[in-house]
């Protein structure tokens, strides 16, 4: 088994100042060694970013493009990311699908790419609300992870990420057990992403059968991401 793995999304948000001061109470925090940490900077601020945080603490970009290089405007390459020290991308986020049209295909491609160039990769699933309530969560969710399992020979450095599309941001808490019945799906690690991943809701879900992880959003953006980090101690 791998070690617990804590993301943090922070999505399009923060600044130098407010992302600074974030990045000073992690580095000052007292972490469980056990937990592999990552933090999804935007693209613009991976370098301040990955200069500021303690290299025990991994840096994700939160996207990136499927080929080296080329007249690709306003697309980053993994070189590029790894050019700034940064070792991880997420791939496949329910926004880049649904916001940007992303589609599985693409992802596929993005990962293959991403993993050829020696990055770490955190691939996201999760079904949309009408997707769950139309009994087709199996079918999407198998789908999305078929495409990114064809792209992936070494397991040993990717995270799947389930966050069912539904539990998001929206303020609706998926039930601890829920993950459960996701993940067979999948026979492989799977990082948990809920809404309700919180201070509060943490120990709770870490605590769960199958679940050996988290991608926050929200609170990886709060201090509190300190006690999400540290949920399993
Ligand atoms: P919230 O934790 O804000 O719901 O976001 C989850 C997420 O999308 C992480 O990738």
């Amino acid at each position: 088994t791998r070690k617990f793995f804590v993301g943090g999304n922070w999505k399009m948000n923060g600044d130098k100042k407010s992302l600074g001061e974030l990045i000073q109470t992690m580095n000052g925090a007292k972490v469980d060694p056990n937990v592999e940490v990552v933090c999804g900077a935007p693209s613009i601020y991976l370098d301040f970013v990955r200069s500021k945080l303690d290299p025990k603490f991994g840096v994700a970009a939160q996207n990136c493009y499927k080929v080296p290089k080329g007249a690709f405007t306003g697309e980053i390459s993994p070189a590029m990311i790894k050019d700034c020290g940064v070792n991880w991308v997420i791939l496949g986020h329910s926004e880049r699908r649904h916001v940007f049209g992303e589609s599985d295909e693409l992802i596929g491609q993005k990962t293959a790419h991403a993993l050829e160039n020696g990055l770490g990769v955190i691939a996201c699933i999760g079904e949309k609300l009408d997707e769950r309530e139309g009994g087709i969560t199996e079918k999407v969710v198998f789908a999305q992870t078929k495409v990114i399992a064809d792209n992936v020979k070494d397991w040993s450095k990717v995270v799947l990420a389930y966050e069912p599309v539904w539990a998001i941001g929206t303020g609706k808490t998926a039930s601890p057990q829920q993950p459960a019945t996701q993940c067979h799906l999948c026979n492989i690690s799977v990082a948990e992403d809920q809404r309700s991943v919180t201070g509060g809701t943490c120990k709770e879900l870490a605590s769960q059968k199958d679940v050996d992880g988290f991608l926050v959003g929200g609170a990886s953006l709060k201090p509190e991401f300190i006690d999400i980090i540290n949920a399993k101690a």
